[in-house]
């Protein structure tokens, strides 16, 4: 074959690859089936989760527990939290878990395994031979956007009166009393206290750093 076929080819073969990517179906996990039992959190289909992400329970135990900050246990099939957890968010950690642990940035496909070389975790595809290190920085980055810290300032949009008079706004998941405030504005706030999910904010003129 003449140089010139072999680079049109490669041209033509380089055109088609990111389509037959595309032809893969989106990875997707099984449906998580998760139970409230008073006060704890059980976790049916645990290892259904873990066999289809093929990763050793224990490492998506230790991960979950670290990000959820609750013990818990493996119990047969099932994991059993010490805490009232939603859903939604054991959905997002394990979401986080699979694009960090899981999925290649490369193809999109689950089909990878974690090597440890030197002290360095390298996640390496088998279907289409990538390799990255794993970043386990990323989980905690995302998950830090979820929470409001002493110091930051947030645009608020004061949506209710409080009994003392205080304006109230909602921030993600967050009740936040912003005093001297009325219903209807908007303001820049920056947090004083915090304490769980309500936190204390003063108007400030500094811009949101978030
Ligand atoms: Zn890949």
């Amino acid at each position: 074959m003449a140089d010139d076929d072999y680079m049109a080819l490669l041209d033509r073969a380089k055109e088609v690859l990111p389509e037959t990517i595309e032809n893969h179906e989106r990875f997707e996990l099984p449906e998580l089936d998760i139970l409230q039992e008073g006060k704890t959190t059980v976790f049916k289909n645990f290892i259904d989760v873990t066999d289809k992400l093929r990763r050793d329970p224990l490492h998506l135990l230790q991960f979950l527990l670290r990000e959820l900050g609750t013990p818990g246990n493996i119990e047969s099939r099932r994991v059993v939290f010490k805490a009232k957890i939603s859903s939604q968010t054991i959905n997002e950690k394990i979401q986080i878990y699979t694009e960090t642990y899981v999925i290649c940035s490369e193809c999109g496909l689950p089909d990878t395994k974690m090597v440890k070389e030197d002290r360095t975790l390298i996640l390496e595809c088998e279907a289409c031979g990538a390799r990255r290190s794993i970043n386990v920085r990323k989980a905690s980055k995302s998950d830090s956007q979820n929470v409001l810290r002493v110091g930051d300032i947030i645009q608020i949009l004061i949506s209710d009166v409080g009994k003392k008079g205080d304006g109230i706004g909602k921030y993600m998941d967050y009740i936040v009393i912003v005093p001297g405030t009325a219903k209807g504005n908007n303001v820049n706030a920056k947090i004083t206290n915090l304490s769980g999910k309500t936190a204390f904010g003063s108007i400030t003129a500094e811009p949101a750093n978030r």
